[in-house]
């Protein structure tokens, strides 16, 4: 069962060298991917897998501006016929700055999307330029207000805290002058160094470069505070929403919705068995195609779950909403109560300030938000 689509469009003008996503580096998205996509989306709607009228489609990247406003709306029309779409579906396109003008933006609004997410990333030119990003402040600021004129009316934007050469004025400035353009979204990430990009290279052995810690956790707490206080509610650990704007789709995966994953390296999450499927094709381009021109899903690391990788999954999940984990759901979900496999750990950390626990629910505190992969890491067997 799958009720969300997500596309991923693995191409980007040039890669940013924090970036550890599955991309390619080119100008303009390959005239056969398309096509790979519409072939790979008609074999998935043959699986026994069952779906309702999709309720998301999402297409990230990579840098899915780089499509074509045709393509879109050729996918779009494709999956209306072969899954059904709600009436209401919410349909995102991930937007870099840098490869969108008002026409281009009129023209994927026209094709149907209806949420632009703006990888926005700083506010401020040298940030920018450390970061390798293609585009200037004052550009994200006109691709933002084209997309306003375009007739979009929901518009997230991304913003990176927690960067070499940041100081907290530095990020208090990104946060108001995002503020004055009144975005509906805004995903608010702290740098993480990953590993195989040129960032772990420079920054490995001078980690004194980058901010550190007690910083980074000033930085995390003064967003909160500002966006709050402008209306946001901070209903993820990274996310934060004007009341109704919060993204359906990504909030599908922390409810463990099911989704099919299309594209080179998309992941796929099925509840088809009792506790779900996941599976990801394959990132190499030439195994991707040649198995879609074969009439072959191009799916790797098919992973049934059992109960007890669904309690995992469904805690590190849950606990990164804001909202928490309802005690109901999870007897619901699993037919044995959350304090009899995981009392022990909740309250421990209950007592550590990093969880609240009420007679309903349990929830991250403000503190085990910002220490949060130290929560989740006890929840795994
Ligand atoms: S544009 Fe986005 S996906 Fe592409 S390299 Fe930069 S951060 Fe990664």
């Amino acid at each position: 069962m799958f009720t969300r689509i997500y596309l991923h469009i693995p191409f980007c003008r040039s890669k940013c060298p924090y970036c550890a996503f599955v991309s390619s580096q080119t100008q303009t998205v390959p005239a056969d991917y398309t096509e790979l996509l519409l072939a790979e989306m008609r074999l998935a709607a043959a699986l026994p897998a069952q779906h309702t009228p999709l309720e998301s489609i999402y297409f990230g990247g990579g840098t899915p501006s780089l499509l074509e406003p045709s393509s879109v709306a050729t996918i779009l029309a494709q999956a209306k016929d072969l899954f059904g779409l709600a009436a209401n579906a919410e349909i995102t396109l991930e937007a870099n700055p840098g490869t969108v003008d008002a026409m281009r933006l009129a023209a994927f609004r026209k094709a149907g999307i209806n949420r632009l997410s703006l990888g926005v990333q700083s506010l401020d030119d040298r940030l920018l330029k450390t970061l390798g990003r293609i585009h200037t402040a004052r550009q994200a600021l006109d691709a933002f207000s084209a997309a306003r004129t375009a007739g979009f009316d929901n518009i997230g934007i991304d913003l990176i805290h927690a960067l070499p050469g940041q100081s907290e004025r530095m990020w208090q400035a990104d946060l108001e002058q995002a503020l004055r353009i009144a975005p509906e979204h805004l995903s608010v990430y702290g740098l993480s160094v990953e590993e195989g990009t040129p960032y772990a290279d420079r920054y490995a052995d001078n980690e004194e470069l980058l901010p550190d810690q007690d910083l980074a956790a000033e930085m995390f707490e003064l967003a909160d505070e500002v966006l709050t206080t402008h209306g946001y509610e901070h209903y993820e650990i990274a996310n934060y929403a004007l009341p109704g704007r919060r993204s359906r789709h990504n909030s599908g995966y922390w409810h463990r919705d099911g989704y099919l994953g299309l594209g080179r390296g998309a992941h796929t999450f099925l509840r088809d068995t009792p506790y779900g499927t996941r599976c990801s094709n394959t990132p190499d381009p030439d195994e991707y195609r040649n198995e879609i021109c074969n009439g072959a899903l191009p799916w790797r690391d098919i992973s049934i779950l059992s109960s007890e990788d669904a309690m995992t999954e469904y805690m590190f999940l849950g606990l990164r909403m804001a909202d928490g984990i309802g005690f109901n759901a999870f007897e619901q979900e699993f037919g044995v109560p959350l304090d009899q496999v995981y009392g022990e750990t909740t309250r421990g950390f209950a007592q550590a300030g990093l969880l609240e626990i009420t007679n309903h629910r349990v929830r991250l505190t403000r503190r085990g938000m910002l220490l949060s992969n130290q929560v989740f890491s006890k929840f795994l067997p």
